[in-house]
């Protein structure tokens, strides 16, 4: 079931933000009234002109840099290129046999190279499963990139969770009320995933300008 997000909740208004003004954090920059951005020490305007700064002082720098990514880009792809090369000539000299279809156990069958400084770990599959090979290593890259979030979720939870913890126990007690309103009416115990998740939403939506935002690895 979809969660209907927190701050769209008549009790977000309820709580009245204006309790929270006094945590606003100031732009650092002098003579700068503006708000800091969440994780950030300068308001919106002064960071994007630090950033453009930083960019015009370091022109040169950034332009090798760029340059260096784009020669190791093509690196990994001669690398590839290269590990087939040796392999069909291993191939041609005989040094090494193909393999049947690990999936089928078929003879009609091509090599998939995992990592071209390891070529000679080949997977060999048929044309039909090679699609499913490939496939199979989407999976596991989408697996590493879910792992990631989840870690960061958790980085996240415990980063809000301590800031919580240092709330006036009013404040507290307001956002565990939040966060113990599950999907239709429920009422959500402590323990709950959802509850957790409700905390963290709560005080995000509630206190925007606290340092809520994940950290950059
Ligand atoms: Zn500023
Ligand atoms: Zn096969």
């Amino acid at each position: 079931m979809p969660l209907r997000p927190l701050d769209e909740l008549d009790d977000l208004e309820e709580i009245g933000l204006s309790r929270l003004l006094p945590l606003r954090r100031i732009c650092s920059s002098k003579a700068c009234r503006g708000t800091a951005r969440p994780g950030g020490r300068h308001c919106l305007a002064c960071h994007a002109r630090a950033v453009q700064r930083y960019r015009d002082r370091h022109a040169q720098q950034l332009t090798t840099r760029r340059r260096d990514a784009a020669v190791l880009r093509d690196e990994a792809t001669r690398a590839v290129d290269s590990a087939r090369a040796k392999l069909a000539m291993a191939l041609r000299r005989g040094t090494m046999k193909r393999g049947m279809c690990q999936i089928c156990g078929t003879a009609d069958v091509m090599g998939v190279i995992e990592d071209p400084q390891q070529w000679r770990d080949v997977v060999w599959v048929c044309r039909e499963h090679r699609a499913a090979e490939l496939e199979r290593r989407r999976e596991d890259a989408a697996q590493c990139t879910a792992n990631a979030q989840q870690a960061a979720w958790y980085d996240e939870r415990a980063r809000v969770l301590a800031a919580i913890e240092l709330l006036p126990p009013d404040e507290r007690a307001r956002l565990e009320a939040l966060a113990e309103r599950g999907p239709a009416g429920m009422r959500l115990s402590p323990g709950a995933p959802l509850y957790v998740m409700n905390l963290v939403r709560a005080y995000k939506a509630w206190c925007p300008l606290r340092d809520a935002a994940p950290l950059a690895p």
